[in-house]
């Protein structure tokens, strides 16, 4: 992609009344557009960012056996009422169509996803299924002020799954958190993301949280020195600092976001809409349900909260929009043809490429601009560079800066994106 086409703009200046990292970062790189607080447009890069976190989210929860769906976001009154969770449901945005009848906007969804799959569960042998989707959801959230972490439009990811009994449901949930890790390794959190116990509701005691380290986290956690599992402040004193993970008594403190969480819903939804299934035996049994969410923007703040530096971005490899930053400082028109060619053999190697191809802007402002994107490697193409048939290349978050011939230019762009 030409730079000189892209749909976006960069800013020197700290955007007004943004006081989140992430928000900021992303919008003086032109990621994203704040409409108003808590509300944001996905510009090309940030949409590309988080279409890869969609994917590495989607493929483990395919390897899950997740089958993806997508359901509406616009909701009858009728299914919020079966559960009680019209009224109780703070964070709900309500609203009435002409004729005066109402409507939520999907906050959550086991109130459409349990009427839709009694449709289809209907006996054991239909059992277990885990069905998902990744979606926009909305929320009235009283105080949005993290930019992407706390959003009032926000894109999640909610699977749930459905049993035949609580033993079943037991089993996926411990496979659901070895998934979960999975998911935070890969887009760049690993190590600093902690299972968590957190509280839980009418079935289980506890639930599980998987909190990210971050100081723009809005949640305290403490981490178990011994096994790394934490506990949510709001549930320690219950557990008088003992870790209920492995018994040990050093637990530090760290603020965290949670970027997941995994519950078990045992029979509750279930049970409002008197969704059961038929036994061996042809007896009728509730169907025993869980639920497992991850917040898709939320992690691309949280990206941003933990990948950045004094200059912009960092993105980890795996979520980065584009691989390389191919910047051009070629003023003259056979300096600015060996630019583009260069610009072709990345595209038709299959690499993806922003191409600064801009005429009118200044080498120092380029190369702030692409510090603020972020991207993992840059390579630079100059008159100077030229004159040894070379480009110079840098890592992103790396001082150093190497020489490589352009004959040899693929296989030393492949080398450091790999190291
Ligand atoms: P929180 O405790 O942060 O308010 P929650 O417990 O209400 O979140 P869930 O309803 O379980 O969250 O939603 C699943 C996931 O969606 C959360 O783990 C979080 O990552 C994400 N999420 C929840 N609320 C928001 C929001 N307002 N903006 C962005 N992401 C969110
Ligand atoms: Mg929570």
């Amino acid at each position: 992609m030409r730079q000189s086409q892209l749909f976006t703009r960069t800013s020197k200046e700290m955007p007004k009344d943004e006081v989140s990292v992430n928000a900021s970062l992303l919008m003086r790189a032109g990621f994203v557009d704040k409409l108003f607080a808590g509300v944001y447009t996905l510009l090309p890069l940030g949409l590309r960012v988080m279409t890869k976190i969609e994917n590495i989210v989607r493929a483990q929860m395919n390897a899950a056996l997740g089958q993806e769906v997508l359901m509406p976001a616009l909701h009858p009154r009728d299914n919020w009422d079966a559960t009680a969770r019209w009224d109780a449901m703070d964070v709900l945005f309500k609203l009435k169509d002409s004729a005066d009848k109402e409507y939520a906007l999907g906050a959550t969804h086991e109130e459409i996803i349990t009427p839709l799959a009694q449709k289809f569960l209907i006996s054991y042998q239909d059992l277990p299924r885990s069905i998902y989707q990744i979606q926009t959801k909305f929320r009235n959230e009283p105080r949005a002020k993290s930019g992407l972490l706390r959003g009032r439009e926000f894109r999640m990811k909610d699977l749930y799954s459905f049993h035949a009994d609580e033993a079943d449901l037991d089993q996926y949930y411990e496979t659901m958190k070895g998934v979960y890790f999975q998911v935070f390794k890969q887009v760049g959190l690993g190590g600093i993301t902690h299972i968590t116990f957190a509280s839980g509701g009418a079935f289980s005691k506890y639930s599980h949280e998987f909190q990210t380290i971050t100081s723009a986290g809005e949640d305290t956690i403490y981490v178990c020195a011994a096994c790394q599992v934490a506990v949510n402040r709001e549930i320690i004193s219950e557990l008088k600092s003992v870790c209920p993970e492995c018994g040990g008594t050093e637990l530090l403190e760290h603020r965290a976001i949670e970027v997941g969480n995994i519950f078990k819903l045992g029979t509750r939804f279930s049970g409002a809409f008197d969704f059961r299934y038929t036994d061996e035996r042809g007896a009728l049994r509730p169907v025993v349900m869980g639920c497992y969410g991850i917040g898709i923007t939320r992690l691309l703040g949280a990206i941003v909260e933990v990948h950045h530096d004094g200059r912009g971005i960092v993105w980890p490899a795996a979520v980065a929009p584009m691989s390389v930053h191919l910047v051009s400082l070629a003023r003259e028109a056979a300096d600015v043809r060996q630019a583009d060619e260069i610009y072709g053999a990345l595209a038709r190697a299959g690499i993806e490429v922003l191409y600064d191809d801009r005429q009118a802007v200044r080498a120092g402002e380029k190369f702030a601009d692409s510090d603020l994107f972020g991207l993992p490697l840059r390579v630079v193409v100059s008159a100077k560079t030229l004159e040894s048939q070379s480009v110079e290349l840098k890592r992103r978050g790396r001082e150093e800066a190497i020489l490589a011939p352009i004959g040899n230019l693929l296989t030393a762009v492949t080398q450091e994106l790999a190291g």
